[in-house]
């Protein structure tokens, strides 16, 4: 039997390099590699001007060598990590922390590895995940296709006492409706109002993936917040994101019924009695992406905010379709990624209290799409 991917030398070929690595020198020059490709030439961010700069060493800085620039920089100028306070070592390590994790990573435990604050960590987390967002492979998947819906964010805590009450009986109780989303009929008694508005904050989170051939897995897949799990939703989806010759698998759902209109294949499995049909039909590349999603949700990051659900559905994706590869290969990608982008848009100014105020979803991704703008 062949290895798992896991237990391959491929698969931890990191540590090594980075034990042997406790200067901060080596790890500047790393990251300046990934930024620049190059050991010893810089190009300067405010003329562009490629070649070997003046070093200001006790700086860890160059200054441009055009005279009318002169501009002074770092190796961090520019990118994500504009104006950090953090060590190359440090940052070298949460990318490392960040890599590993295979159901996310703990902001408590990366912070502790490192002996930074938690809100560092979130904030240096969040660029990486903002990266991925920004480049997530919206080309429209084909082959095999697996989509499927699932509900992250907004479950209420199960209240002490498990008497049902009708849902009418809330407002007679709190003095106020119940808010909106609240779709089941009837509450515990136990409930209070707090806990009840959670429901507010579900999401729906729906993954298309597609195939890397027979039981490989998927070889490529995305997933967006929707509005609901329904059939005007599903049809933006398959309009843009699946080629329509590909053959589409689902469960049952109602809103999937819209897809035979776009794609030349729809089966479906019943979910009621079989995960996958004798014949091969089952949404199983979903539910495994979900199963990773949630067991981050309620093992790792112990809970999402609707606000960055999206992010983190990202950095899932990105997981999902790295996840065959050796870890240097990944941690390179991160590092070269991260590197060669220019300042956050979302997290700079984090610490002085600007915090992105939209929740990102499936119009987001869609006005990036050239064919809708
Ligand atoms: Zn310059």
């Amino acid at each position: 039997m062949t290895q798992h991917h896991l237990h391959s030398k491929e698969s931890r070929n990191l540590a090594k390099t980075l034990n042997g690595m406790n200067a901060e020198a080596a790890a500047e020059q790393w990251l300046a590699k990934a930024r620049w490709g190059d050991d010893d030439k810089q190009g300067c961010p405010a003329c562009g001007l490629f070649r070997k700069h003046y070093r200001r060493k006790a700086r860890q800085q160059w200054r441009c060598a055009n005279p009318n620039c002169s501009h002074e920089f770092s190796v961090t100028s520019g990118t994500p990590f504009h104006g950090h306070k953090l060590s190359f070592v440090n940052i070298l390590r949460l990318f490392s922390a960040f890599e590993n994790g295979a159901k996310g990573q703990s902001l408590l435990e990366a912070s502790r590895r490192v002996g930074c604050t938690p809100k560092t960590v979130q904030a240096f987390f969040g660029k990486i995940r903002e990266w991925m967002v920004g480049t997530m492979d919206l080309r429209p998947l084909d082959g095999t296709v697996h989509i499927d819906g699932g509900y992250f964010c907004g479950k209420p805590r199960k209240p002490n006492r498990k008497i049902r009450m009708p849902k009418d009986a809330l407002k007679v109780r709190f003095g106020r409706k119940a808010p909106e989303n609240a779709s089941q009929p009837w509450i515990e008694a136990g409930m209070t109002y707090r806990n009840w508005c959670k429901r507010a904050n579900k999401r729906v989170v729906i993954s298309l993936c597609q195939s890397a051939g027979h039981r490989m897995g998927s070889g490529r897949s995305m997933a967006f917040i929707c509005t609901a799990e329904n059939e005007s939703e599903v049809t933006r989806l398959a309009k843009h994101f699946i080629h329509p010759e590909s053959r589409v698998m689902t469960d049952e759902s109602n809103a999937y019924g819209v897809l035979g209109a776009y794609v030349a294949e729809h089966y479906t499995v019943s979910h009621a009695h079989e995960f996958s049909t004798p014949e091969g039909v089952s949404d199983n590349m979903c539910e495994t992406f979900f199963s990773r999603f949630r067991r981050s949700e309620y093992g790792t990051l112990h809970g999402f905010r609707p606000k960055y659900l999206q992010d983190y559905a990202c950095e899932f994706v990105w997981r999902e379709n790295h996840r065959r590869h050796a870890q240097d290969k990944r941690f390179n990608m991160l590092l070269t990624g991260l590197m060669t982008s220019s300042v956050s848009q979302w997290w700079a100014g984090y610490w002085q209290g600007r915090h992105r105020k939209e929740e990102l979803g499936l119009d987001y991704f869609l006005a990036r799409l050239p064919s809708t703008k």
